[in-house]
């Protein structure tokens, strides 16, 4: 990509009218606040850009991942009351509540995300962006995780239906566990991801040695980190593992998910990262070359998924991370009482021995990485 690359966010206002409640941790402001940062640093109005306004997706585009019967009964519960057989599909709890227009958002989600995924796959755009996307947690039949409708494994099977290879790398702080089980015994799809381990996080999962099954064993790969991993450490452990596997994948899509609950300042997690380790990731995504499909994801300080989603926008639109906050956002941030920071955070390695212990987790969950993944891709372990 030498010429800029023709880059498309998807968003809507209407974001703002869906909300989880007011002791949930997910909060939808953040989106309307990262359309609102990225628009001060002017960052849409770049001759290579498009805005595109998000739109539903219809139920049947959602049946290419989701179970019917959980999907009708999703819909049945859009008026905001609690009915039917909801604990089954994992309705109803403090993590996924029934609100008012629970379907209708995330319809909305998954629309966004399939309009980022035909844009990229028919080469109108180079890297679409989906900031509400990246529901990394919903299972084929049951909500999880403030996810309902799984928008990544929804697009990676409508990508797979066409014949396409896709690779999905997840950087949230929690395992990507809806996605990699989607694609868990096939070869089509790689799923790879990097998370606070199971050990200490929500959901639990995402251990080295869940590796596929059948053809897809090799595919689904995990890099599980301890508490306190700071920038230098997962750099390193993303630099081991994700470059040299999608090279040797060679996908027709890359889609990555962009969670933002790495941060050493995210309440739900206990990773150490600044908007520089996170910046890292995306600047070898765009290093990858391939058709990109991005995806938003966790984030619950509210203040910092802005930052790191701007970041990551002026990185997809091959542009160095532009210093300052607009005064305008500087306005924006002012009645929620929220910091306005520039966008990269000043290097905080993590304190003497809790990095080491960190490191030493890396290391050997790296050695493991590369000695059950690596021989399926012709790789040196
Ligand atoms: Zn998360």
């Amino acid at each position: 990509m030498n010429s800029p690359p023709r880059t498309a966010f998807i968003y809507t206002a209407d974001y703002a009218r869906f909300d989880y409640g007011p002791n949930h941790p997910l909060r939808n402001v953040r989106l309307r606040l990262t359309h609102d940062l990225i628009r001060a640093h002017g960052l849409l109005d770049l001759p290579t850009t498009c805005v595109v306004e998000s739109r539903p997706a219809g139920l049947d585009e959602m049946l290419a991942f989701h179970d019917r019967g959980y999907l009708e009964t999703l819909r049945q519960v859009d008026g905001g009351e609690a009915g039917g057989d909801l604990f089954r599909y994992g309705l109803g709890t403090a993590d996924n509540p029934i609100f008012p227009g629970v379907y209708a958002w995330s319809a909305l989600v998954a629309g966004a995300s399939l309009q980022a995924m035909e844009l990229v796959a028919t080469g109108r755009a180079d890297v679409a962006f989906s900031i509400a996307g990246g529901l990394h947690h919903a299972h084929r039949a049951k909500a999880s995780g403030f996810c309902y409708v799984d928008d990544p494994a929804v697009i990676i099977a409508h990508l797979v239906d066409r014949g396409l290879r896709v690779a999905y790398v997840d950087i949230d702080v929690h395992h990507g566990d809806g996605v990699q089980w989607a694609f868990y015994d096939t070869d089509r799809a790689l799923t790879i991801s990097l998370h606070e381990s199971g050990l200490s996080l929500f959901p639990g999962t995402g251990f080295v040695e869940e590796a596929g099954k059948g053809k897809g064993q090799g595919f689904s790969v995990n890099v599980p980190l301890a508490p306190d991993t700071d920038d230098e450490i997962f750099t390193w452990a993303f630099d081991q593992v994700v470059p040299p596997v999608l090279a040797a994948f060679a996908p027709d899509i890359l889609v990555t998910q962009l969670g933002a609950d790495t941060h050493r300042t995210d309440p739900l997690a206990n990773l150490s990262l600044t908007t520089r380790g996170f910046a890292h990731a995306v600047r070898a995504f765009r290093a990858m070359g391939r058709p990109w499909i991005a995806l938003g994801g966790g984030g619950y300080d509210v203040a910092n998924v802005p930052r790191a989603w701007t970041l990551a926008w002026a990185i997809m639109n091959g542009l160095e991370p532009p210093p300052g906050v607009p005064e305008a956002y500087r306005e924006a941030c002012r009645p929620l009482g929220l910091r306005a920071d520039g966008l990269l955070d000043e290097p905080q390695p993590a304190p003497g021995p809790a990095k080491e212990t960190a490191w030493a987790f890396a290391r050997d969950q790296v050695a493991r990485v590369r000695r059950l993944i690596f021989p399926h891709h012709g790789l040196a372990e």
